[in-house]
């Protein structure tokens, strides 16, 4: 029988699986269709700086062991403490303020914490799997296969039944859209002491993040995460979602000038509207982990629910 467990996909769930199982001594090889690690941690360069396009930044509870993984970076200087207050806007213009956690960015890109995981580990990145059954992937016998993807991604590769014992029924777990888009300045344009708004009331954008702030190297560039009903609506030609998001941005903002340059990213599946409470699935030696599980969905989730899978199927 063959020792070496397989993992789909390198987003920070894959990762952190991956890393559990190695560290116990297992064999494991990650899968990945993209060209590089990260999944929705997306850091892409643009006007030639790299630009977070994905998630916008991460929270670690206190004394949990995600929290243990983010302080060894921020030690290592791959993530910063961003801020804990962001701006309140609505269609009309800047309204209040709201503080919370702390918020950690990554001044290479949220993508290099994801990249600093799978450091030592054996992944095999533009390999798109397509087919997973009990310990089999793609016809190749393995100890086990891990699907470390959004739901929808998951289930195009196992059957119905199987998918249907993984995951439930595809109606009680839907997924939705955002389209992200980047929006460059020749200088900065909206308040100084503005990291990222949260817009309340807007049909088009629902949060505009200050991509030079986070990242800290103060470029005048922010990032817009369109409402699920803009982006639905723009999914065959997210470019034609520019000028509706631009005039939102900025009057949400109260910009003055339109930007230099635009850049728009879709995401099919951004976050699920109804994330499980359990850690991860796990039946007939095909286990299933991200942000669908142990909600609410987000990046720490998305870590835990790999890192407990992972540590479940190294049998320690
Ligand atoms: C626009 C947006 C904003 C967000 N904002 C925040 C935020 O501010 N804070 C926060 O905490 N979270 C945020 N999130 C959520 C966060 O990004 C996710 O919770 C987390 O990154 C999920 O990681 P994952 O490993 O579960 O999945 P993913 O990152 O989606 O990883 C899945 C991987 O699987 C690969 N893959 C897919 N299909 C296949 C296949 N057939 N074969 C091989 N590989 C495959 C993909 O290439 C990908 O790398 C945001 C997400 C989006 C999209």
């Amino acid at each position: 029988m063959p020792n070496e467990i397989v993992v789909i996909g390198a987003g920070i769930a894959g990762a952190a699986c991956a890393r559990a199982l190695a560290a116990a001594g297992t064999p494991v090889r990650v899968l990945d269709r993209g060209r590089r690690p990260g999944g929705r941690m997306a850091s892409r360069t643009l006007s030639g700086r790299a630009t977070d396009l994905g998630a916008s930044y991460l929270t670690a509870r206190e004394g949990s062991p995600f929290a243990a993984v983010v302080d060894g970076w921020v030690e290592r200087g791959l993530a910063r403490p961003w801020t804990d207050t962001f701006a309140v806007a609505g269609p009309d213009g800047l309204r209040d303020t709201t503080s919370g956690p702390v918020r950690y960015a990554a001044p290479g890109g949220l993508r290099s914490l994801v990249t600093d995981l799978t450091e030592g580990l054996d992944v095999v990145q533009e390999r798109a799997v397509e087919r997973v059954e009990p310990g089999r992937v793609d016809g190749a016998d393995v100890a086990a296969a891990v699907l470390a993807l959004p739901d929808p991604q998951a289930r195009r590769l196992l059957d119905d039944d199987l998918a249907d014992r993984l995951l439930g029924e595809e109606a009680e777990h839907p997924w939705r859209p955002t389209l992200a888009v980047a929006l460059g300045w020749d200088e900065r344009r909206w308040p100084t002491d503005l990291h990222g708004a949260f817009v309340n009331d807007d049909p088009v954008v629902e949060w505009i993040a200050d991509d030079g702030d986070r990242r800290g190297d103060g470029a005048p560039v922010l990032v817009a995460h369109t409402t699920p009903g803009t982006a639905a609506a723009h999914l065959d030609d997210p470019d034609r979602a520019a000028p509706e998001v631009t005039t939102a941005v900025r009057r949400a903002l109260g910009i003055d000038a339109p930007p230099s340059w635009v850049h728009v990213h879709r995401w099919t599946y951004a976050k699920p509207a109804a994330p499980r409470e359990e850690p991860f699935g796990l039946a007939d030696r095909v286990g299933v982990c991200g942000d669908g599980w142990r909600a609410p969905s987000k990046v720490e989730s998305a870590w835990t629910s790999g890192h407990l899978l992972g540590t479940a199927l190294s049998g320690r």
